[in-house]
């Protein structure tokens, strides 16, 4: 679940927030909402994020155009 853009979030806009881990009860860190617990590989459900995800068009790496 890692990404390039998820090193540097302050630098491209996102907002870093946490929550406790819904399986394990870790401390689980992640980006506008959304989370992928390192210990246990929970992930939520994408729409819990706080903001839409953007689209392939919207990303300028995208090797798919
Ligand atoms: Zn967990």
């Amino acid at each position: 679940m890692t990404t390039p853009e998820a090193a540097e979030p302050t630098a491209t806009g996102y907002e870093i927030t946490r929550t406790e881990c819904k399986r394990c009860g870790s401390e689980v860190f992640g980006i506008d909402g959304r989370y992928a617990c390192s210990v246990c590989a929970w992930v939520n459900h994408w729409s819990e994020g706080h903001r839409a995800l953007p689209e392939a068009r919207d990303d300028a790496d995208c090797p798919e155009k």
